[in-house]
């Protein structure tokens, strides 16, 4: 194993509530959490959308809502220092949809974006599956010299996709049962057992 590809939303933060309460904003009150947790079964901006225009206006609003929201967020104090562990031994990457605006204000704001050597969002492409190709070319890596960190069902579809094995945390967006449909390598439920799982792999 030589790096670790992490997954923001529900990883490395949990954005759940934040995220929820801005789309019921944004998007009307009746989305209700099982239809925003239905988001996430596949790629996000791959699902199917009605009104196109109403959709462009609503991520506008969302990502501006949650960018103030960001500069308040401080990263968890054990996640951080698991970080801390592992990029001692691994090259440690974000690959997210969110916006890599919205990242930067995260890490820069918590003075920990010298921890991952590249930062990924949806301004590199709103594909994870290419974003993961990217992430191989440029850095000269093999599938099986990495693992994704992630908490989604949709993620983990993606990462089997690029062949990229997954360690699920049910401690995000999705629970268990959900995240069990990817077939991931491994589900945990705690930040600890993500690096004792890495560890042995
Ligand atoms: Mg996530």
């Amino acid at each position: 194993m030589k790096a670790i590809i992490f997954d923001f939303d529900g990883v490395i933060h949990d954005t759940y509530e934040l995220a929820y309460q801005i789309n019921v904003e944004v998007l009307g009150k009746d989305l209700t959490h099982e239809q925003y947790r239905d988001f996430f079964n596949g790629n996000i901006f791959e699902r199917v959308v009605v009104d196109k225009e109403r959709e462009k206006t609503a991520f506008e609003n969302f990502f501006k809502l949650q960018n103030e929201a960001f500069k308040n967020f401080k990263i968890d104090g054990n996640i951080k220092s698991n970080l801390e562990e592992l990029a001692k031994k691994y090259s440690l990457f974000i690959i997210s949809s969110n916006q890599e605006e919205a990242l930067n204000i995260y890490f820069q704001n918590n003075k920990f974006t010298h921890i991952f050597k590249e930062i990924m969002g949806a301004e590199t492409h709103q594909s994870k599956v290419e974003k993961f190709k990217y992430l191989f070319e440029k850095y000269k890596l093999q599938s099986e010299d990495c693992v994704f960190v992630t908490d989604t069902l949709g993620d983990i579809l993606e990462g089997n996709k690029a062949g990229i094995r997954t360690v699920a945390v049910d401690f995000g967006f999705h629970g268990r049962d959900r995240l069990e449909k990817g077939n991931p390598f491994k589900i945990v439920s705690s930040f600890d057992e993500v690096v004792k799982v890495i560890k042995n792999m």
